[in-house]
Parts: structure tokens; sequence; C-alpha cells
């Protein structure tokens, strides 16, 4: 089945071709041939001018030829533009998205695609290198498990609201959303950035030396729950104006007991994924992250030892203020 799509669907994620661009667009599309996006999806060939996919469902298998009106014009859109067109895919040919991830590029839930770009287009102030940093991010394999950048613009606003100094961060990723606070604090400011990964924390202290706050976040590269039984037992107790809580989902009423402890009263604990793509709401889905999830929003909806807010951002963020 062949299916061009209309320039005006295209508009928006692909644009007129830089030449300038073909031979890295050909080396990219190269690498994307013979990844799986999702369960159901395969992409079979890729290249500047289309893709050919293989998408299975309810035990059949469509092969679709997606041929671009326009090519790509940059490597880094490729993602984004296939995760689109696959999802338009789906719709032609009636196939339902049975995947289990929350392939939304960490947008709000909920929105539409219009509206969410509308919020993006006239409220968000990303930082040249803050953009590039997020798009190297989105062409990794684990690449939507990075906020969006209006998530991250809500948290630098936080920060400044609170006047904060001292940060902790659980899950610091390709670093995208240190860089977003670090960017936020003072020249005195530090974070303490949490993560397991030297690889994908590579890539974000890269961003962080360009735009020069190297100085303000402090890596620890181990588990963080010992990072943080570490800290207090430096007698760190309320030394810490927030924390942001985006790490495994299993350990996270761990983090935030430890956070509470290492946290000022009046200063906030920001947790984020904390409706999960919906399934939190969804009776069926009983894996344990969900379960976690479930369970800790359960509990701070009761927790006499914060304020609350649960805010429908990104993937669900809750802002707990500590009494
Ligand atoms: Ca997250």
């Amino acid at each position: 089945m062949i299916e061009t799509f209309p320039e005006k669907f295209v508009a928006g994620v692909v644009a007129h071709i830089n030449a300038d661009h073909r031979t890295e667009m050909r080396d990219l599309a190269q690498g994307l041939a013979g990844q799986t996006w999702t369960e159901d999806v395969e992409v079979l060939h890729a290249d500047p001018c289309g893709i050919d996919l293989l998408l299975r469902a309810e035990g059949r298998e469509e092969r679709l030829r997606i041929a671009f009106d326009t090519p790509l014009e940059r490597p880094n859109q490729f993602r984004p533009a296939l995760i689109a067109l696959i999802g338009r895919a789906r719709a032609l040919l009636g196939i339902p998205d049975t995947s289990e991830e929350h392939d939304d590029d960490g947008r709000n839930l909920g929105l539409s695609d219009g509206l969410y770009h509308y919020l993006l287009a006239t409220s968000v102030r990303e930082p040249d290198v803050l953009r590039r940093l997020r798009e190297e991010t989105t062409l990794q394999d684990e690449g939507d498990m990075q906020i969006g950048p209006e998530q991250g613009q809500f948290l630098a606003l936080l920060l400044k609201l609170l006047g904060a100094r001292r940060i902790l961060e659980l899950g610091t990723f390709t670093g995208y959303s240190a860089l977003w606070m670090a960017l936020a604090l003072p020249a005195d400011g530090r974070i303490i950035a949490c993560d397991v990964s030297d690889e994908w924390t590579s890539i974000g202290r890269r961003y962080w030396a360009e735009a020069g706050v190297a100085d303000k976040i402090d890596l620890r590269l181990a588990p963080a729950a010992a990072t943080l039984a570490a800290l207090l037992a430096e007698g760190q107790a309320g030394q810490f104006d927030a924390a942001f809580i985006d790490a495994d989902k299993e350990g996270y009423d761990g983090y935030y007991e430890q956070c509470l402890q290492l946290v000022r009263p009046g200063g906030l604990i920001a947790i984020d994924n904390v409706l999960w793509g919906g399934a939190v709401a969804d009776e069926e889905a009983q894996d344990a992250d969900t379960q976690a999830l479930r369970a800790l929003n359960a509990k701070l909806h009761t927790d006499e030892r914060i304020d609350l807010s649960l805010l429908p951002i990104g993937d669900g963020l809750t802002l707990a203020r500590k009494r």
C-alpha cells in the first residue's frame, strides 16, 4: 500500500529540503531502518523522502509506505515526525494503538496537537542551548522520558518564585530538566543531580558546560536512595529548597520520604509522571510502576505533612509544599 501524505498534513513537521543535510539525513535514515519503535510498529526502511512501516495489531499486519511531499530538513525532525506519521498511519488503516508506551513526547495529557503547539508557540521561551539538548535527547531510544519544554519552564518559574538556592533532582537522564533549573538559580545556587547512568548524563554535561552552569550541578552517579541517605547522615535535613523526583517509579515513595526530610518547611517537592499516561485511572493496569504511582498518589492525598496540588501538565506533576 502506498500512501502519500498531502502537503498540508506534512506541514509543521516537514520543511523544504536543505541540500546541506542530505547526507546527514541519509545516514540517519539508514540507522533508523530495522528499528522497532513500539511493539506494533517496525520501520522496514527509512530515507529522507519517506518511510516503510510494518504495523501489527490484533493478529494482522499491514505494510505502509509513507512518502513525504518534501523531505525532512533536519535530522532532529525525524523522530517526532515519525511518531506523528505513525499515529496518522494507524488512524488511516483503522489500526488501534495497542502500545502501552506513553509515546507522547512528554506533552500535556488530553491537549489536542493544535492547542499544544499553540501553547508552546505562545508561551515557551526555551533558550537555544536547551532546545538543542532536547532535540538531541529526542533522538535517543528513551528520548520520550524527558520533560517537555513547557514543563521545564514551569519548574524554572517555581524555583524563582521560591527564591530557591539548593535543589535535589532524582533522575537526571540527559540533563534537560537540570539545565532548566540551573539556569533559574542564582550564581551561588546548586543542584545535587542523582542518576545511575554515566551514558545519559554525559550528554547533559556537554550542554551544562556550554551554558556556563556546570559548576551549579553536582552530579552524583549512584542509586538516588543512597545519595539521599548520605546527605541525611551528613546532617543536611531541612537544607534544601526544592526537590524534583523523576526517577524509577517503584522508588518514588522512598524518595518522597527522604526528600521530605531534606527539604525545608515551605519548600517544594515536585513529582513527575503521576498520571502515567492515564494508567493510574485504568483498573486493568496493574503493573508495578502503575501500582506504585497509584499508591503514592493516594497516600499524598491525605498526607498532613504537605499542601498539595496535582497538575495535568506533561504526564502529570504533583506539587507538594512541606508544612
Ligand atoms: Ca518524567
